[in-house]
């Protein structure tokens, strides 16, 4: 541990200052006065509870100041709150993550604090009570013997330990009071409790140092008539043993042990259980991803290895690995991980959100054991705390996790490695609104070391930055097993009409009745992402776009409209379809993952038929319906986008998806790419084993390019038709958005803000120009969670501009009850 370690700033002078993020939502970190007794126990990173306003609140120190420095910054120094108490005396961020902190707190226009209590493992902040302690009077009055019986035991009680004011019944809330008034208690001490803790052991060790033969053996000699006692000398004198394990055969040792430990021979040592927390199902871990021998890297996979690896320790060098699905990248991330080690460095690996991590996580385990830490929201909150900690103090080398494992506390990192950058589970959607992706690039950035972007569909923004030379590409297109890419066929429903029930067209009933009787798996893709209802023309497919945006209208049953929810253009459904004329074609249609799993079940009777959507599955959960898959006891899988993550299942040969189009007409200038890359991905889920794969796509729209592309496996074709769609209405990567978020329980509150916002928003830009301003209108979820969504977007390309026109927002005039936020680079619309 590094506690027997020098500190860091045992050379500088003590601080006289420091600046504090204290965990609330405020724009700075504010200046506190260092009282002496907190001198030499103040650290960079470490928690604190410092006084704000009347309140108490716990922080983290930001930065360490002296008197000069503080001069410097602000003149002659005036009166400053002391801080009130240092929490913990072992940092529990370093250096290196309060810097990344506060550039993301300035980048996404978020508080520092908050920020701050992202990095830090949840439920472990401290919480800050007011606890009741005996004052010197209350001393006295009970060593005077003269209290009422009741009054004397609750006194005797708070000396004991103290108590927090919440813990107390209500009677002995009401006798605290009396006692206070009287100033016999006070309600003075802060005390500090974690919600997760580590668990603590107990290590049983010889008291004295018996290396001396002689010494041993008069030791054994004096228990001699004890058989037990010896038994627990004996095991001790093998070396320290955990309590429980050493009693764990004969119960009865607990006495000898405590007979032992009274006459001094033996002592036990409380020591936090860092033990790893258990790897994932090994179901979930595949094939060839254990045993001992390593499999030889086929070409392309030699070359990015190589590519890395002559980078490692030569500074920042980002790279984008290209590579097709099933192509051997998580291979690649291991050598090039292996590498770092042997170097005596770490490694930090961000996965896509629970569904994935358990598999990634599974093959790093394999590979690397103990040393990886998995850091995923499937965790308890203890054990998440514990994989933390093993991170923190060296003891794991490797984190594995979803996306705020971009924190991970690793010191010495070596290298940064996001799978399947282009998710858009990377993007935190509520609170800081940070990018896992663009931080870990950062983050890789600020520490000068390599970082690896992999995708089989890299986001436009990342291959953009490839084109640009900023990345270096690394193609794979191979497969290592010679097994091919997927056949995907496009079946057009305009031609081919759908079971109403299961949405299955006669091809894709037939091959999954063909898949059946080869007793070969099926995945069955809904995407279902934020609708329930979606609206088109049942003879063409035709879909409602907004003229002026790109984008499709959304549906919104309250007025019976469609509507755009960049710019507000508002419209009916007509009677008759613009495109081909059809009376009384148009659709609302409500789709679910449940009924069409029942439907399929129906149809194919002697089938084993399983869901896996977020309704059903969070977690350990999903993690569980995916091992039932692993292990064939599921034929069919109906499920959300979920099933389309990296999963790599060899009896999968058919992989159907239902409607193409519910994610084409999402009302979101991304749409077309989430369909490209959830196309893709699932297609890459067939044919994984030794049988190939097939893929039918159904869709209203066979000749759209995300649906093209995906089909033909062709992602340059893709994405050269994209990038220039977007350039043209300056959205991503060539222009830049903000997106200012509005909300409230109150609707016509909201309403009201976002009109005055936009007008300042429009002011703004107008004075520095280049800035778009869109907006205000409903978001397409307009109504979640009880609380009114409306937005307003911000487009530019000069990113300061743009900067400049959202602060302006910040300190506008809001309506009571109304949160205005900042989303800088957006990615959803939703
Ligand atoms: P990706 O991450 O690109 O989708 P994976 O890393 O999951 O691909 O690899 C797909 C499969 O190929 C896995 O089962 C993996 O164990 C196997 N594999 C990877 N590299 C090799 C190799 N060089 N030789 C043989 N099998 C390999
Ligand atoms: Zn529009």
């Amino acid at each position: 541990m590094s506690r027997d370690e020098p500190r860091a700033d045992d050379a500088t002078p003590r601080p006289a200052f420091v600046d504090v993020a204290v965990l609330a939502p405020l724009a700075t970190p504010l200046t506190y006065s260092v009282p002496p007794r907190l001198a030499d126990r103040v650290a960079l990173g470490g928690r604190v509870l410092a006084p704000l306003g009347a309140r108490k609140v716990g922080g983290v120190v930001t930065r360490l100041l002296s008197v000069d420095e503080l001069r410097a910054r602000r003149g002659p120094p005036r009166e400053l709150a002391p801080l009130l108490e240092v929490v913990e005396d072992e940092p529990s961020l370093t250096p290196e993550l309060v810097a990344l902190a506060l550039w993301i707190a300035e980048y996404y226009e978020a508080p520092p604090g908050e920020v701050l209590r992202a990095q830090l493992p949840a439920g472990s902040a401290s919480q800050v009570r007011d606890v009741l302690t005996t004052t010197a009077a209350g001393a006295a009055a009970l060593a005077g013997g003269a209290l009422p019986r009741r009054q004397r035991d609750l006194l005797m009680a708070l000396a004991r330990r103290g108590a927090p004011l919440a813990r107390l019944t209500p009677a002995q809330r009401r006798l605290a009071v009396e006692l206070r008034a009287q100033g016999l208690v006070d309600a003075v001490e802060l005390r500090t409790t974690p919600r997760a803790t580590v668990r603590e052991v107990s290590i049983a060790r010889l008291a004295a140092d018996l290396s001396d033969p002689a010494a041993r053996d008069a030791l054994l000699e004096r228990h001699r008539r004890a058989p037990r006692r010896q038994q627990v000398l004996r095991a001790l004198l093998e070396g320290p043993r955990p309590l429980d394990e050493l009693v764990a055969a004969e119960p009865a040792l607990r006495v000898a042990v405590r007979a032992l430990v009274a006459s001094g021979e033996i002592a036990l040592d409380a020591v936090e259980d860092l033990g790893a927390v258990d790897a994932p199902d090994p179901a979930l871990a595949g094939g060839g991803a254990g045993g001992d021998q390593l499999p030889e890297l086929t070409a392309e996979q030699a070359v990015a290895v190589t590519e890395i690896g002559a980078r490692l320790g030569a500074g920042f060098a980002p790279f984008l690995i290209h590579g097709v699905t099933g192509s051997g990248k998580t291979e690649v991330y291991l050598r090039v991980i292996a590498e770092v080690l042997a170097r005596g460095q770490t490694a930090l690996v961000l996965v896509p959100e629970i569904s994935l991590t358990p598999q990634l996580a599974g093959r790093f385990r394999a590979r690397f054991g103990d040393a990886v830490a998995i850091l995923h929201s499937g965790l308890s909150e203890r054990d998440r705390l514990v994989e933390w900690q093993r991170l923190r103090r060296g003891l794991a080398t490797i984190a594995v996790g979803a996306r705020s494992a971009v924190f991970a506390p690793l010191e010495r990192l070596g290298i940064l490695v996001i799978d399947e950058e282009h998710d858009g589970s990377f993007k935190q959607d509520d609170g800081v609104r940070y990018h896992a992706r663009d931080v870990a690039l950062v983050r890789a950035q600020r520490l000068g070391v390599p970082c690896i972007l992999g995708s089989a569909t890299p986001s436009l923004e990342s291959y953009w930055h490839a084109q640009r030379g900023a990345y270096q590409l690394l193609t794979m297109t191979q497969r290592p097993t010679a097994r091919p890419m997927p056949e995907v066929e496009v079946i057009d429903l305009r031609t081919y009409r759908p079971d109403p029930d299961d949405l299955l067209s006669a091809p894709l009933a037939a091959a999954i009745e063909t898949a059946l009787a080869a007793s070969d798996q099926a995945i069955l893709f809904l995407n279902r992402r934020g609708f329930a209802t979606f609206v088109l023309c049942r003879a063409c497919g035709h879909a409602f776009r907004c003229p002026h945006c790109a984008v499709s209208l959304t549906y919104h049953q309250s007025s019976d409209r469609l509507l755009c929810h960049y710019c507000g253009f508002a419209q009916r459904i007509p009677e008759v379809c613009p495109t081909c004329a059809t009376r009384g074609a148009i659709d609302r249609r409500g789709l679910g993952t449940e009924k069409i799993a029942e439907a399929v079940a129906r149809r194919f009777p002697s089938a084993r038929v399983a869901r896996l959507d977020r309704d059903v599955a969070a977690g350990a959960k999903a993690e569980a319906i995916l091992a039932r898959v692993a292990r064939r006891q599921v034929d069919v899988l109906v499920g959300t986008q979920m099933v389309t993550k990296g999963h790599d299942f060899p009896g999968v040969t058919l992989v159907g998806v239902l409607c193409a189009d519910t994610g084409l007409n999402l009302p979101d200038f991304r749409a077309s790419e989430r369909t490209f890359q959830l196309l893709s991905q699932v297609a890459g889920r067939a044919g994984r084993g030794e049988r190939p794969g097939r893929v039918l796509i159904q869709t209203y729209r066979p000749t759209a390019t995300a649906v093209l592309a995906a089909a033909h496996h062709d992602y340059p074709k893709f994405y050269a038709a994209e990038s220039e769609a977007r350039a043209e209405l300056g959205y991503p990567p060539a222009g830049r958005l903000i997106a200012v978020r509005i909300d409230g329980a109150d609707g016509q509150a909201v309403v009201t803000t976002a009109a005055r916002l936009a007008q300042v928003a429009g002011g703004e830009a107008a004075a520095q120009g280049g800035v778009q301003v869109l907006g205000p209108v409903a978001a397409p979820l307009e109504r979640l969670r009880g609380r009114t969504r409306w937005q307003i977007w911000l487009r530019g390309e000069q990113r300061l501009a743009l900067r400049k026109v959202a602060r302006a927002l910040l300190t506008a005039e809001v309506e009571q009850g109304v949160r205005v936020g900042l989303d800088v680079d957006p990615v959803s619309a939703l």
